[in-house]
């Protein structure tokens, strides 16, 4: 499976209002790859992370994610608007960890990984908690299994939240901006279990990041955005080194 399209967008136009956020936009990544998001602020990377996660819909083209379309399902033979129920299907393959970690405050942090797999997957309880206490032994949170979130620092939460998302064995990890909402003494914890995952297992990461060295370090690609459009693509050693494009460019210059 390694190497084959996981994500494909063909053609998605995203707006708000007038604002056309994402103009016809095409791009993949294949299975096992790591791939990041750059960009100026309001470039629309966001918007793709929530459009794979169906919190928003296109207003065209199409988006497909393990060879199925996201947006839409077939229907006696033709391709029509995707349900609910198609909709859950293909977002099981699709975890996401969010700038704000979104825990549930009333569970313990055992629970807020169990719950998932437990409700959404059926997963007996007494494997979903062994999956539970494995992910927090990874993310280094092994001893915290009874703390309740506010229990924790924000470094600790997004680690708890980064178990979160795996627990449901995504094929794909989404990561939109992890590390913004952490004091920046938090920060390098984070991103060490994020590098421990990338550097250890074949999921896929598509992440939307400000930090260039976490970017450098884990990626295969970089695409650099600029409004609703990858203007340019290449390995990070590529675009941080020698990229093509004046707006990469200046946008590095501006940044490192
Ligand atoms: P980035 O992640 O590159 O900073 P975003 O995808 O968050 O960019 O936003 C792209 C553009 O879409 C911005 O101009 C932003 O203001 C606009 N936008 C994003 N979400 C909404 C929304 N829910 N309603 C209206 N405008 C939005």
């Amino acid at each position: 499976m390694d190497g084959a399209e996981l994500i494909r967008f063909d053609k998605v136009v995203k707006r708000f209002g007038s604002n056309t956020v994402l103009d016809q936009l095409d791009f993949s990544v294949a299975s096992g790859k790591h791939v990041t998001l750059i960009g100026p602020s309001g470039s629309g990377k966001t918007t793709i992370l929530r459009l794979l996660m169906t919190l928003l819909k296109p207003d065209e083209g199409t988006i497909k994610v393990g060879g199925e379309y996201l947006t839409h399902e077939e229907k006696n033979g033709k391709l029509v608007p995707a349900g609910e129920k198609h909709i859950r299907e293909v977002r099981k393959n699709i975890g996401m960890v969010f700038q704000q970690f979104n825990l549930f405050p009333n569970m313990k942090v055992l629970r807020n990984i169990m719950e998932a797999p437990v409700t959404v997957l059926g997963l007996p309880k007494d494997e979903a908690e062994q999956r539970a206490r494995e992910l927090l032994d990874l993310v280094g949170l092994g001893d915290r299994c009874d703390a309740y979130p506010t229990q924790l620092s924000g470094g600790q939460q997004q680690r708890v939240a980064i178990a979160r998302a795996l627990a449901m064995r995504p094929q794909v990890l989404l990561l939109d901006e992890v590390t913004s909402a952490l004091d920046p003494e938090l920060v390098a914890g984070v991103l060490d279990v994020l590098r421990d995952i990338a550097h250890t297992t074949d999921i896929t990461m598509l992440c939307v990041t400000h930090e260039m060295s976490f970017a450098r370090d884990i990626s295969d690609q970089v695409l650099m955005f600029d409004a609703g459009r990858v203007i340019e693509s290449g390995t990070p050693e590529k675009i941080f080194n020698e990229p093509d494009n004046d707006r990469t460019r200046e946008f590095l210059s501006a940044v490192l």
